[in-house]
This record gives C-alpha cells, structure tokens and sequence, in this order.
C-alpha cells in the first residue's frame, strides 16, 4: 500500500541541471555495477518541500564503497572510503561531495540466508532512519529514475508538517533524535506527533539521553542553535524538559530567556571578530551561571568546557555587575581595560546577556580596540634600557598603563607618553617613602 509514484517533473522543476545529470549518471553506474542507487534523506524531503539542499546522500543496495570507488573513475572525483561504516564520500576537484552508504540487510549480516528482495533492502534502510519526513527515496537507476519510494506515508507527514518516528524504540535506539526532532520543529514549523511525543517524554524521564555522550549531545545542541531560529528551538527544548536533561540545574525562566535573546543578537558580531566560536559554550555563559563547583566539574567532564570557558565563569561570577554599569555608562576603555584586561570572547558573550542594544555596541568598540591596539615601539626590554630598571612587576604595569593610554587614543606618541608614566611612577613611590617616615 505503498506509494511508488514518479517524482521527475518535479526534479526536472526545482533541481539545478547540473544536479539532475549528476543524478542521471550515478543511476548509469548503478546499472553498470547492477546496484539499486537511490537519494534519500534530507534531499529528498527538501526536494518535495522545494527547498534547496546541495547534500545528496546516496544509498546503494550492494557494496558501497565499490560503487563509490566506480562512480569516482567515472566521474575523476576522489574517494574517501569509511571501511568499518561500509560509506564513502566522493570528493570533486571543486569541493562538491556526495555521500554514498551501503543499505543494511540481513543478506550481509547472515551470508547463509536467502536474500532479499531488493525492495526490502532499501526499505530496512529507511526504516532505520529518524523521522518519517527524512525516510523517502528516490531511485536514480535510468528505467527508473525519479521513482519515489514511500513506504511509510512519509509523504501525507511532509505535508501535513508532522514529526514522526518510524518505530517505538527509535528515541532508545538514539536519543539525540529527541533533539533533531525539535530542530525539525523549528525549522520548518512542524509539529512533533502526538503518539511520538509521549514516547519522547517516556524515553526522557526515563534518562535515556543521559546514555549518550556529552560529544554528540554538544553536536545536536551545536546543530539546533545553527538554525535561523535558535531561541525558539532553545524554548522549546525548555519546554518538553530536554534541556533539564542537558543542564540539570538550569531553570528556564523568562530572566534567562531574556539573557539567551541579547545573546543571540550579539553572537554574529562576536562571530566576525573571533574565529570557532562554539554556539554550545555561548549558551552555557548563561545556562551555567549559579551552578555549584561539583556540578560545573560534572559538566565539564561531560561537555568538555575547554580551560578558557571555566576561567570566564569564574571571572564573570563576581564581575558581572561592575562590568554591565562601567559599559554602559561608557566609561573610558582605559577605565574598563582596569577591570575586564583584554578578556575572551566567551567572557564578552556572557557580558552581552546583560547588555541592551546600546550597550553592546558599546561593547563591540571596545573589542575592536583591543584587537587592533598594539604597543608598536615600547617593550618591555626597552623600558628597562631606557629607564635602567631591572625586570619585576613594575616593567609590567608600565607596560599595560600605556597601552591603557593607547586605547583611548590610538595616535598616541609612546615614547613621550611612556616617559610621562615613569616620572608618575617615580613620584608615587618618592611619596609613599615620605608617608611612611612621617607615619613613623
Ligand atoms: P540537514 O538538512 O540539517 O542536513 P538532514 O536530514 O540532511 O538535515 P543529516 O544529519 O545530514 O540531516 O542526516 C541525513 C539523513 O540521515 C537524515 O535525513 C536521516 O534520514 C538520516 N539520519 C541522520 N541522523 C540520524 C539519526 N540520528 N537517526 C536516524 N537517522 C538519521
């Protein structure tokens, strides 16, 4: 009771030419290696949705990798072969790469057995995968290309805008699809189904993603807030109780919403200015504020908090006050470097949480200060010569004194301005010696 429909005019409308020989030829070699190839996947459910998606998984029935390895000579692409996961990718010379995976049956894992039809080969495959909308196939072999394998009634869920798993033990047999389950939700405005959102929230309390590795949570979590709208899959994972089961001692409240929004407004100008910012540790600025020194160790076994992050939760813990109140009465750079030094970009992040509009503007100057401010003349060796001073703490707070100087005026002259600093620093010191014979 399957739908066997032919899709081509559809593919022939929305795909770029170029796509559609690509997929006309891979059905060639198929035939050639005598392999069913199909598309699957994410491609095929953007494809129906009219929606653009350059990531073409192909599944054969039959060896995959030789097939990949055939197809590459065809085609002068690269392969990189994943012997153990019977995939490979092939690699063009412009970058382009398609991924190509071996459709699991019972005939490979029991040689003895009959085989399958082919049909159930594909079929298993698909039934293996994590929702209905991502469980279609379009086969690319030339008598029957654009042929889409439906076996599930994926096609009435696209439609309808349904999230639905295939099977009960899906959110046991991988939990993270609690998560690819809200960022499918998001993304396209679809509703998770009723009967699958029971088995989620059984599997849930049931600590079933506590099983998985703090790696792959990060990575879905790091997925989910790529989306266009990352504050609403964030509440909404608030919502189902997921992300009690990722935070365990994070109450989401209409405080912390608020932090998350300034949050994401502010991560694409921090995304300009520093490179691998990870969305994931950006959140956690905020998510993990409060927590208690076992539970953040915890944490940061699990999730793998880099030395950094744990430095700017133990600086922002006592600072944040201070910090919001100096930006935003926009104090002078000179006045904030005192306090925040050139800080990090995660200690920035979690500043921004409490900044409104204005204020991070404010912010994001004086971080393009910092990285463009740079003592060019004066070094620490040259403050010793000049001054005769041997090396100790005062060359140091010379140094950053003057380039303190420097961020409020750029243009400064550093050798008049450095002299300046010394005399001062001579002064003091003549000062408190004369304080303290009189204190005598
Ligand atoms: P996106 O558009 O975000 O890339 P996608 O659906 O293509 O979404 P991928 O992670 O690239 O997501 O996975 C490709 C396909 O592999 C999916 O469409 C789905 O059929 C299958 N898949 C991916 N992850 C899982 C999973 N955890 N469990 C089951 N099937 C999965």
């Amino acid at each position: 009771s399957f739908n066997f429909k032919n899709i081509t005019e559809i593919i022939y409308e929305r795909l770029d030419r170029r796509i559609i020989n690509l997929l006309r030829l891979i059905g060639v070699y198929g035939n050639e290696m005598k392999m069913p190839v199909y598309v699957v996947g994410g491609f095929v459910r953007d494809l129906l949705l009219n929606i653009p998606n350059y990531d073409i998984d192909i599944v054969v029935e039959g060896n995959g990798i030789e097939f990949a390895k055939y197809a590459a000579k065809q085609l002068n692409a690269i392969v990189v072969p994943y012997e153990k996961f019977y995939t490979a990718t092939l690699v063009f010379k412009d970058g382009f790469k398609i991924d190509v995976a071996t459709a699991r049956t019972e005939y490979y894992e029991k040689p003895g057995d009959l085989p399958q039809v082919d049909v159930s080969t594909i079929k298993k495959d698909l039934y293996r995968r994590d929702f209905t909308i991502n469980a279609m196939a379009i086969k690319l072999n030339p008598n029957e290309f654009g042929v889409l394998y439906d076996f599930f009634n994926c096609q009435k869920d696209l439609e309808e805008g349904i999230i639905r798993i295939l099977h009960n033990l899906s959110f046991i047999e991988d939990p993270t699809r609690m998560i690819r389950a809200v960022r499918f939700e998001t993304r396209y405005n679809f509703k998770i189904e009723e009967h699958t959102l029971e088995i989620l929230k059984r599997n849930l309390e049931a600590n079933y993603l506590e099983r998985v590795s703090g790696a792959r949570i990060r990575q879905e979590i790091e997925k989910i807030l790529e989306e266009k709208q990352p504050l609403v899959a964030v509440r909404r994972l608030a919502e189902l109780g997921i992300l009690k089961h990722i935070f365990p001692k994070t109450y989401y409240t209409p405080t912390m919403d608020e932090k998350l929004e300034r949050i994401f407004r502010f991560l694409p100008l921090i995304k300009q200015r520093y490179q691998n910012i990870s969305d994931f540790y950006a959140i956690s600025t905020v998510l993990l504020e409060f927590y208690d020194k076992e539970t953040l160790e915890f944490m940061r076994n699990r999730y793998g908090y880099p030395k950094k992050f744990i430095e700017s939760l133990k600086f922002t813990e006592n600072m944040m006050l201070p910090l919001k109140s100096m930006v935003e009465s926009k104090l002078a750079f000179s006045d904030i470097y005192k306090v925040l030094g050139k800080g990090n970009p995660y200690i920035f992040i979690h500043l921004s949480a409490y900044l409104d509009d204005d204020g991070q503007q404010y912010l994001i100057r004086y971080i393009d200060a910092i990285l463009s401010t740079k003592l060019e003349k004066v070094t620490g060796k040259y403050v010793m010569e000049k001054f005769n001073l041997k090396s100790g703490p005062l060359i140091n707070e010379i140094l950053e004194k003057l380039y303190a100087m420097k961020l409020d005026n750029p243009s400064l002259d550093e050798v008049s301005t450095v002299e300046k600093i010394f005399e001062e620093t001579q002064n003091k010191i003549k000062q408190a010696e004369v304080s303290e014979n009189t204190n005598r």
